[in-house]
């Protein structure tokens, strides 16, 4: 077995790793190690060739595999060392990342910080159980995505999508570019899992029907998808009798969530919130285990990449101030509650001492649409202050800032309650 020490192990080389590996560098951490065990980094990315990416981070409009290639090209400029094709197998929680690869063998790797970046991956067919056959021709959204932009397949020709999550519609608008004709996608909710752009620019500019308060009942088909049943839902999200459709597909692409990858992290006793999946982490995205921290999808499910990229940053400027010994905690720690209507917020507690930052941003979501509301942040009952916004969707994540002079005047309190109120008559 190889024995290695390294400052810093980043544990996945998409987007959210590849930015920690740089900041923790920049920071002059300079001994950091990535390690992905695909055979290329940039994560899910480089099936993502759509644009749409950089908006906020570069203020340009990019393609994912741009996107990627941009912190790729910072790895190498600063000669980060990265091992491809090597599988973490297991962390501990005093920091050992044990992982394989063809040329190594068997690594043991001593960390002084470990940066979980391992992204997500999707609910598959098995994870819901629609009745009926189990056919070929059923498949996740980004498989279909792997298979039409990565290896130059199609799919399928008659598309029936279920979810409209991002992935989802953007399939849509994908699978009708390359001539199949997407029949319908069907959404449980009476609204959509996906940012409203995606909406727009994947569905209505291509006629591509959007059903809400649907779902699939039942697959038909022996060795291919022949049709699927799909059926309005009740206010319960049950099927109602009677309203069952029959649409003949050969093809059904499931966007029906992602699962943040904590594997690993249950391993080395990080402890998970239900409601992201991810870790419970701080302001400087470290895990209740001291020296791990992490960041990007495995953290949270994110609708922009570069809302990764900016929690990457954060994540690898703190594990580089804690191998340099820079890292001080305050006497005491704030939790950050989520209130009414918000199902979460990260960081979930507030304990590091920063004399230099201005604010610390408030990333959360709502959990049901909302028209015209107001954000209201409040300090062990007492209001502190609010902000209004003009709409908030579950799909499109909202940051708000926490000003840290605010934080200074407050002096010792225990928990930050965050409220989203939809303001009434508007
Ligand atoms: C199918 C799909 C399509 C998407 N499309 C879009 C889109 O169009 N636009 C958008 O903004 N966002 C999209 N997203 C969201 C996207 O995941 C994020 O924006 C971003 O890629 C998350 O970055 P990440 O680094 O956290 O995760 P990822 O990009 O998923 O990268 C995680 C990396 O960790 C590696 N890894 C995991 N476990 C291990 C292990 N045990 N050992 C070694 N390596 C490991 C993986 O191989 C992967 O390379 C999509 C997500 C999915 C799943």
């Amino acid at each position: 077995m190889l024995k290695l020490k390294k400052d810093v192990v980043v544990i996945g080389g998409g987007p959210a790793g590849l930015a920690a590996a740089v900041k923790v560098f920049d920071n002059g951490v300079e001994d950091v190690m990535i390690l992905e065990r695909d055979f290329e980094l940039g994560g899910i990315l480089p099936q993502c060739i759509h644009n749409g990416f950089g908006l906020h981070h570069f203020k340009e409009e990019l393609t994912g595999p741009e996107y990627a290639q941009r912190f790729i090209d910072d790895v190498e400029d600063r000669d980060i060392e990265v091992k491809l094709d090597t599988m973490v197998l297991d962390v501990s929680p005093d920091r050992k990342v044990y992982a394989m690869n063809r040329e190594d063998g068997f690594l043991e790797i001593e960390a002084g910080a470990v940066i979980l970046a391992m992204g997500c991956r999707e609910r598959t067919a098995g994870a819901i159980g629609i009745p009926g056959t189990r056919p070929a021709g059923v498949l996740t959204a980004g498989t279909a995505q792997r298979y039409t932009n990565i290896e130059g397949l199609l799919p399928g020709k008659e598309v029936v999508i279920l979810g409209s999550g991002d992935i989802g519609l953007i399939m849509a608008r994908r699978m009708r570019l390359e001539g199949a004709d997407v029949k319908a996608v069907c959404e449980i909710l009476p609204y959509t899992g996906g940012l409203t752009r995606n909406v727009v620019q994947c569905l209505q500019d291509y006629d591509i029907p959007l059903l809400l308060n649907h779902t699939v009942t039942r697959i038909e088909g022996n060795e291919r998808l022949e049709a699927v049943e799909i059926s309005e839902v009740d206010e319960n999200l049950k099927p109602i009798p009677g309203t069952e459709e029959r649409i003949e597909a050969d093809t059904l692409l499931l966007s029906v969530g992602l699962i943040p990858e904590n594997e690993l992290s249950k391993k080395a006793d990080v402890v998970l919130d239900d409601r992201t999946g991810g870790a419970i982490v701080n302001e400087g995205r470290e895990t209740n285990v001291e020296g791990i921290f992490a960041c990007g999808n495995v953290l949270h499910v994110h609708d922009l990449v570069d809302w990764v990229t900016q929690e990457a940053e954060i994540a690898g400027d703190w594990a580089a101030k804690y191998v340099k010994g820079d890292m001080r905690r305050s006497d005491s720690k704030i939790k950050i509650n989520a209130g009414k209507n918000v199902s979460y917020v990260i960081p979930q507690n507030i304990e590091l001492e920063d004399k230099d930052r201005k604010r610390i941003p408030l990333y959360m979501r709502v959990t049901t649409p909302l028209t015209a509301c107001e954000i209201k942040l409040s300090a062990d009952g007492e209001e502190l202050y609010s902000f209004n916004e003009p709409f908030a969707k579950p799909g499109e994540m909202l940051s708000v800032p926490l000003a840290q002079k605010t934080l200074n005047d407050l002096g010792k309190i225990e928990e930050i309650t965050v409220d989203i109120i939809e303001k009434e008559g508007e």
